[in-house]
């Protein structure tokens, strides 16, 4: 298309998400009571010609849609399939088109470009069936149907194959806890291992179904190991989960291959009230079998300190289910025992006690009962007793240029956190063993698929009263994705106008960049302060710190201070709201150490497992030769830059799941926290930035074949018998209209005008 700045007109480029209708109808506008008067006058004006001219009914549907979108009609709210189409577009109007439609069981809307999903909190039955993926699979224009997540589901599995040459897709989903990200992945998977069978011939469909059956297995195991119960979600993904569906050039799902980031391992030692350890331990307290009790040392009334809340019931704590998709996996049962020998292990760990000495030179002291959970660890995980003891109790400094070894007691705080830093070294490994297990399990040889569709499930945003190094990973990644968002759709198409020469006032949209560079940037940035004091190895004070963050960041707008809390804290103003992060214990939790006497101790385990787990690895030394550490934040940031690598390199399609209350019940829908979450998830701009531009997006030829002759309505709509209508037209149902056609053209003329917002249509 050929545009000029002083021919305004129609982008050609069409939207990769397919949102390429004329019929959608162009939103918002400012004069919305001026617009509202012309709607009425516009649809009586319809309406009257709709029953004068039956011959054009197709013409005169599309334009009553085009002017229903204007209408403010509180009854038909539901009826908006794009948030984009309510008018006036305002935080209030979406939210009470999503609370309408939510009320009338309808938890799909599209929101422009994206994809906004409500928790049912629910069964709605027949919205995720067999017969409704049949249906968006082989509809010709899925985007024409109910939103759904299956039209971008679709839409991802018909771009991938491209036109010209493939291009990879990624379906990214976002949320709070409970919001539905998980189940949102999981409907994705199970669509795109349905209709790539579906595509598949009976000769491969064996196979196919094998390989469709693992990746979906690989589920139920991740979420065994990486979920648990939270305040705010039973069912809680405490890790992140890129996974790349591989497909062959016929389209069909041969592998998957899973990426983890950033699983909550303190929750193995530590649970918040109310709150649970990962299912799998329960799974195993509740579903081992009595033998399996005598093997695991599980007797039923022991209590362990790190299985709180074990009489809840929750459908996630089957353990047959998991052990059934292990099994799938290729996880044989003797390999099972194996691992749940080592959790049951880390249970009786947890119930290790330690009592202070009289001498602060002694090392502390372990009652009768902490002996005995001591002995069946050391038992399960088959490391010498009175070594784990001693390792537990004594720690051993290294000092001096030669390196010296002194031995030093404990204090009982310090046992503590070897006791739980064993746990959590040993978990950890274990999960990603399990990953690397799976993968290696449903991962297709690189020869045997083309292309890949990445489904992204990651953490919410998230902002407790306490937040620390863990919140601000997640919330750096919830930026860093935000951007990519912001880059993706919002920069994009505003350069784009700019580019056609469109008159248009830019929106203006939050650039997160100043933010990222507060967290990550170079050469001063929170992350590399917190680096260089773990290099540095010094005592962490964490008001000196904060002085540091003041003389060196404090010119950042994005950074402030929390003057109320005692201890010293920092706030991030994110994309999403403010965050006050507590500086105590982040150096310690960015450091994450492992003592190297703890690994040394695992490495001695007669258990081939934990061998494997922690084989002996050659030190990396920095050029001092001094052991370099890989902190948590630097091993995160590259994590998620190559996340963001990938990312780039795809057509990405997104999808905000909403809450629409805190209590997951059905049929509530709770206005604040909605809002709170749309605007946290960037809807309100997204909506804005959709609605102020020009959501329909014609090729220019189609635009005036379509509506070139409106200029003319004598050509339009020829009186048959006085102008003589073309027998062309004549076909095409441009026949004959007795009168009026004047009046037709005019009114024609306005919707379009009024649709696109006072820019006329020149050719
Ligand atoms: P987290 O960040 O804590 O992992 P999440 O966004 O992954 O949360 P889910 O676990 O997917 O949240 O969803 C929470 C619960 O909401 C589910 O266990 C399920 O009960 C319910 N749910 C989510 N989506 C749907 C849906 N489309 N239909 C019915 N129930 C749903
Ligand atoms: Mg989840």
């Amino acid at each position: 298309m050929a545009a000029s700045s002083s021919n305004k007109s129609w982008n050609n480029s069409t939207f990769t998400n397919g949102h390429e209708v004329g019929s959608r109808a162009k939103p918002s506008s400012r004069d919305s009571e001026l617009r509202q008067g012309q709607n009425s006058t516009l649809q009586k004006k319809v309406n009257g010609f709709k029953k004068q001219a039956q011959s054009h009914h197709t013409t005169l549907d599309l334009l009553e849609g085009e002017v229903k979108a204007f209408l403010i009609d509180e009854d038909e709210l539901h009826t908006f399939d794009d948030l984009t189409k309510v008018n006036p577009v305002t935080t209030t109007t979406v939210l009470k088109c999503l609370h309408a439609r939510y009320s009338a069981d309808v938890f799909y809307t599209h929101a422009g470009c994206t994809l906004v999903a409500v928790n049912p909190f629910k069964h709605v039955p027949c919205l995720y069936s067999l017969e409704v993926m049949k249906e968006y699979h082989v509809d010709p224009q899925p985007q024409d149907l109910k939103p759904h997540i299956f039209i971008l589901a679709e839409q991802a599995y018909r771009n991938v194959q491209g036109q010209v040459e493939p291009v990879n897709q990624s379906l990214i989903v976002s949320g709070e806890s409970g919001a539905g990200k998980t189940w949102t992945s999981r409907c994705l998977m199970k669509y795109y291992a349905t209709v790539a069978a579906s595509s598949s011939s009976q000769k491969c469909q064996d196979m196919i179904e094998r390989i469709e059956r693992r990746v979906l297995e690989s589920n139920p195991v991740m979420e065994a190991f990486g979920n648990a119960r939270t305040l705010r979600n039973n069912n809680s993904s405490r890790f992140g989960k890129y996974i790349q569906l591989q497909l062959n050039r016929s389209q069909q799902l041969v592998g998957a291959s899973i990426q983890t980031y950033l699983l909550e391992k303190t929750r193995v030692t530590c649970q918040a009230a109310s709150e649970r350890n990962f299912h799998i331990f329960y799974q195993i307290m509740k579903g081992a079998t009595e033998q399996e009790r005598l093997q695991w040392k599980l007797p039923g009334e022991v209590q362990f300190c790190w299985l709180p809340n074990a009489d809840q019931k929750l459908e996630e704590d089957s353990f047959e289910v998991t052990k059934d998709a292990m099994l799938h996996l290729g996880i044989t049962s003797r390999m099972q025992r194996q691992i749940f020998r080592i959790l049951a292990g880390l249970l009786h760990l947890g119930n290790i006690q330690f009592s202070a000495p009289a001498n602060e030179s002694q090392p502390c002291e372990l009652d009768a009962q902490s002996k005995g959970y001591l002995q069946t660890m050391a038992a399960l995980l088959k490391v010498p007793q009175e070594e784990v003891l001693a390792q537990l109790l004594v720690r051993t400094i290294r000092a001096g240029r030669q390196q010296q070894v002194f031995m030093k007691p404990c204090s009982q705080t310090e046992c503590g956190m070897r006791r739980d830093c064993l746990a959590k070294v040993i978990y950890a490994k274990v999960f990603d063993w399990l990953v690397t297990f799976i993968n290696g399990s449903i991962c297709a040889n690189s020869s045997r698929w083309s292309n890949f569709i990445g489904l992204l499930d990651v953490y919410g945003f998230e902002s407790f009263v306490l937040n620390n190094l863990e919140q601000l990973c997640i919330n750096y990644a919830n930026e860093k994705l935000q951007q990519h968002f912001v880059a993706h759709y919002l920069k994009a198409q505003q350069e784009e106008y700019a580019a056609e020469g469109l008159e248009w006032s830019f929106v203006s949209y939050q650039d997160n960049q100043s933010c990222l560079d507060l967290i990550e940037g170079s050469p001063t940035s929170i992350f590399s302060l917190l680096n260089e004091e773990c290099r540095l190895n010094r005592l962490f004070d964490a008001k000196q710190f904060k002085t540091r963050l003041e003389k060196a960041l404090s010119s950042n707008a994005c950074l402030s201070w929390d003057k109320f809390r005692e201890s010293p804290h920092f706030i991030v103003s994110h994309y999403a709201g403010t965050v006050s992060y507590q500086i105590e214990g982040m150096m310690e939790k960015n450091k994450d150490p492992v003592p190297l006497e703890l690994i040394q101790l695992l490495q001695k385990s007669q258990d081939s497992l934990l061998q494997d787990l922690f084989v002996e690895q050659k030190e990396q030394n920095d050029n001092r030769g001094q052991s370099k550490v890989i902190t948590v934040v630097s091993k995160f940031k590259s994590s998620l830059e190559s996340l963001m690598h990938i990312l780039h390199s795809t057509t990405p399609h997104y999808t905000r799941c909403i809450k629409p209350n805190s209590d997951c019940r059905p049929m509530t829908f709770k206005k604040e926290e909605v809002i709170t979450q749309l605007e946290a998830c960037g809807i309100v701009e997204t909506i804005n930035i959709s609605a102020a531009g020009f959501p329909i997006r014609l090729p220019y030829q189609s635009f005036m074949d379509r509506y070139g002759l409106i200029q003319n309505p004598q050509q339009l709509y020829p009186v048959s018998g006085v102008n003589g209508a073309s027998p062309a037209k004549k076909k095409r149902g441009l026949g004959a209209v007795e009168a009026g056609e004047d009046a037709l053209g005019s009114a024609v003329r306005d919707i379009i005008n009024v649709a696109t917002s006072g820019q006329a249509v020149s050719s």
